[in-house]
């Protein structure tokens, strides 16, 4: 796996792993009555669908696609890709920032077919698949008053995310979704079916919170939820342009008081939705949008006071507060904004400090970026620091604040410059931004800072350890790879 670029086109590609017509029918005839899923090759109606991710920039055309519908399937598709000397891709919610989801010509596992929740009510744990998305344990826990902290909107895949780590909404409460994890049934690169949990295969287990997909294709996470709901109390205020620094300088300054029962996020946007609290003459304007969520009961007053003096700060040009479903609204304003099929390029950067002079930079980049999309500071801590740093193998975890730069445009002639212009100006923060860096934010150009996202050299190694043990092969390496250390 590699990043280049071909002319002004960044293009991500996965090197020599071809399926041709001879390599497909062999495969076809190998996996036989044992798959019940769909082999999909280049000629299959659905080909064009599954073979495309969220981000345009991503040009890979897997040579079959195995689209899943049960463990057993995830273990004939390990077993014929052994077989025949493949190194699978697997793809769950294809939210992936690069495209790993996606084989180059070689064989892609398609967790698609596999998306049903069931929720054990009396125990609070949620069994999910592997191929389900945010939305769906959403769907599946509303209804019991119950969530399971995740990510910020509906459509990124169970499985990458946690598997990363996964932060949220409710990641200050409650901490990462990879800290809710219970057991986890995995096909491991043999093709056997194994359950990991905190007394069988434990080394694999904490591997397995931080880790990725390195060392297996998790089929079934059985994950802790958690009471809420599903109202949840939200504020939003907006700011123009002029006002966003010291809104931003206010907003640094008190976020480290807060209690956890509260994020505070802020987005500074280049063009806002047209979404139901926004006055006509802000839609479509250059806006700072300061997002403040309770985390608690919705009707608790607290919550309402509280989030009534952050929507205050600064001089917002308008602020509204309001209750409304979690699972069916608030997790899934942002679908639309980070829709499939868009040219994309992120970079995420830990905040040390959110100094006055990092504000300013940020304020400079973000009033004349010619791109669409934002610039996230999500405010964390909380819960997530409850862990300690060597108790999962998820790194890094003492940062109040991260910034996100999630880029969007449409003319592949935008490219290079876009990506220079991103670069550039995370470049210009490092002063302030920290050590590491998330593992699910690992874009294609940042392939030598896997090991600093892993923790440094001594976590990786003991990674490197347990995949030595489950993977010795590297069979599973179309991902933020750790290679096995004997
Ligand atoms: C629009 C958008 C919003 C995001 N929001 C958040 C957020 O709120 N919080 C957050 O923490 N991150 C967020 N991310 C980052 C996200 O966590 C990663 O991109 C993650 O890899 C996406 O997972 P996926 O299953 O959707 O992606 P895919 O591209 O399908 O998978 C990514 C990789 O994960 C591995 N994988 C996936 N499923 C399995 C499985 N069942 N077993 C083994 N390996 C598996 C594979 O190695 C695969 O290549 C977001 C990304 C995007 C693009």
């Amino acid at each position: 796996m590699n990043g280049r670029h071909d002319g002004r086109v960044a293009v991500v590609t996965g090197g020599a792993n071809g399926i041709d017509q001879e390599l497909r029918r062999r495969i076809a005839e190998q996996l036989d009555a044992r798959f019940k899923g769909d082999l999909i090759g280049p000629d299959h109606a659905e080909y064009g669908d599954r073979s495309v991710v969220w981000n345009a920039m991503v040009e890979r055309r897997p040579g079959l696609i195995l689209r899943c519908t049960s463990t057993e399937d995830v273990a004939a598709a390990v077993t014929v890709a052994r077989a025949n000397g493949l190194s699978p891709s697997v793809r769950c919610g294809g939210h992936g920032v690069w495209g790993a989801a996606l084989s180059d010509g070689g064989l892609t596992i398609d967790l698609s077919g596999m998306r049903t929740v069931t929720v054990d009510t009396e125990n609070q744990l949620v069994h999910a698949d592997g191929g389900c998305l945010l939305g769906d344990l959403d769907q599946a826990t509303a209804p019991h008053g119950l969530i399971v902290p995740a990510g910020i909107m509906s459509e990124t895949g169970v499985g990458g995310l946690s598997l990363g780590g996964g932060i949220g909404w409710f990641s200050r409460k409650h901490g990462l979704t990879c800290d809710q994890f219970v057991s986890l049934q995995v096909v491991l690169a043999s093709g056997e079916v194994i359950e990991a949990s905190a007394t069988r295969h434990p080394e694999l287990f904490w591997a397995l919170r931080g880790g990725g997909g390195n060392f297996g294709v998790v089929t079934r996470f059985t994950l802790r939820a958690h009471r809420f709901g599903p109202m949840m109390r939200i504020g939003v205020a907006l700011h123009l342009p002029e006002d966003a620094a010291q809104a931003l300088r206010e907003y640094a300054a008190i976020v480290p008081t807060l209690p956890r029962t509260v994020g505070w996020h802020a987005a500074l946007k280049d063009t806002m939705p047209a979404l139901p609290f926004v006055p006509p003459e802000l839609v479509g304007r250059r806006v700072l949008m300061l997002v403040a969520m309770w985390l608690d009961d919705a009707e608790d007053p607290a919550g309402a006071e509280l989030i009534e003096r952050l929507n205050a700060v600064g001089r917002p040009a308008t602020k509204a507060m309001t209750v409304m479903p979690f699972a069916a609204r608030v997790q899934r304003l942002l679908d639309e904004e980070f829709a499939d099929g868009h040219r994309y390029y992120t970079k995420e950067a830990h905040v040390s400090e959110l100094a006055d002079e990092a504000i300013d930079i940020l304020v400079a980049f973000w009033k004349d970026m010619p791109m669409g999309g934002e610039v996230e500071i999500i405010g964390l801590g909380g819960a997530i620091t409850d862990v300690d740093e060597d108790a999962t193998a998820f790194s890094n975890r003492d940062y109040l604040l991260w910034l996100n730069f999630a880029m969007s445009w449409d003319d592949p002639a935008n490219d290079q410059d876009y990506l220079d212009r991103t670069r550039t100006v995370v470049g210009d923060l490092r002063p302030w931004t920290g050590r590491g860096i998330y593992v699910n934010m690992l874009n294609f150009d940042e392939m030598d800072r896997v090991v600093e996202a892993f923790g440094g050299p001594e976590k990786y190694a003991r990674l490197g350890r347990v995949k030595a043990q489950y993977d010795p092969d590297n069979f599973f390496r179309m991902n933020n790879n750790i290679t096995p250390v004997p």
